[in-house]
């Protein structure tokens, strides 16, 4: 059993309909995506902006409520869960978001801010939560004489460590990091992902990592998932899925990528925006700028299947 399994999950955000008594319109930005996770697996999402990777993370940790599919952690149905059974849960599933400002309470001092999880989750006493405190700032590599301070006395980066240990406070089974270094300087940003990536290899806990920059996520993820208008598109492991792409979009988002992986190759140049979500074009969503689009590819949409002789390979497109 794999420690975390989404199944054709989808999130539609109703729209009111352009005439009175017009069809219902939906904003489909997850349509059906389905992944496994295992302890102490990360999991890359990547994706343009708008591809739904992001409404995909909140979803799973129920920040967003998915409008349908199947979400089990170990094997227990997390959507049948509400109210104080969902709260109790929520120890177990923790989410890194992209600005550590923004979601620091600047009202509340740092120590506030880690004890608060502990309050929340465990029976630790006061003096078992300072020392608990104590540890979790050591372990982000922040001094604990520091725990008196409030989020604004702090650097971008160090306020990630903030963010990170109260994601790491209660022990979670996973966590999803949405973007966590794309806010921070250039500076501080490797030191960060190897700080999330040392402390997963320690703890195992399983990770979903957001991302649009694919060096980012070839670096910490185990398995990449690729992202296009709500669906996902392509799966493999890291450096398989950047050594040898299967998917177009896949291979036309690393070859936009100035590095290893676009030395000597022709750049493909995706034509337009990212279609809306709201009216996806017919069959594979990605015709309209696929280079290598057939007829067949405007009218069928593609599955998702595996890839014969890639092990762990999946792929949505009609040239496989
Ligand atoms: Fe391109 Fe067709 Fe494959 Fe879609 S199914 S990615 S349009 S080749």
């Amino acid at each position: 059993m794999s420690l975390l399994e989404v199944s054709e999950l989808k999130k539609h955000y109703p729209l009111p309909p352009e005439r009175l008594f017009g069809p219902k319109r939906f904003v489909k930005a997850v349509d059906g995506v389905s992944f496994t996770l295992e302890r102490g697996e990360t999991l890359g999402l990547v994706g343009e902006s708008g591809c739904g990777k992001s409404t995909l993370g909140r979803a799973v940790v129920r920040l967003e409520e998915p409008t349908a599919g199947k979400i089990l952690l170990k094997g227990e149905d997390m959507l049948s869960l509400r109210g104080r059974a969902l709260r109790k849960k929520r120890g177990s599933f923790q989410m890194i978001f992209q600005d550590p400002y923004g979601s620091l309470n600047p009202r509340m001092t740092i120590f506030s801010t880690l004890e608060e999880p502990l309050l929340l989750h465990t029976d630790l006493n006061a003096e078992e939560r300072a020392e608990q405190v104590a540890k979790l700032m050591q372990m982000v590599g922040l001094d604990p004489k520091l725990a008196d301070r409030y989020p604004h006395q702090f650097s971008g980066g160090q306020r990630q460590r903030i963010g990170i240990a109260r994601a790491l406070a209660v022990e979670p089974d996973f966590i999803v990091a949405d973007e966590p270094v794309s806010a921070l300087d250039v500076s501080v940003q490797a030191a960060i992902v190897n700080l999330l990536g040392d402390l997963q290899k320690e703890r195992q806990f399983g990770m979903i990592f957001i991302a649009h920059d694919l060096a980012v996520v070839e670096h910490i993820a185990d398995r990449i998932m690729v992202m296009y208008l709500g669906k996902a598109v392509e799966v493999a492991p890291a450096r398989q899925l950047c050594s040898s792409p299967k998917h177009p979009y896949t291979e036309a988002l690393l070859l936009a990528v100035p590095g290893i992986h676009s030395e000597g190759k022709e750049r493909i140049v995706l034509e337009g925006d990212v279609p809306s979500p709201l009216n996806p074009p017919s069959g594979c969503r990605f015709h309209p700028r696929c280079p290598k689009c057939m007829p067949i590819c405007k009218e069928k949409e593609p599955e998702m299947k595996p890839v014969p002789g890639c092990p762990g390979c999946s792929c949505a497109c009609h040239l496989i």
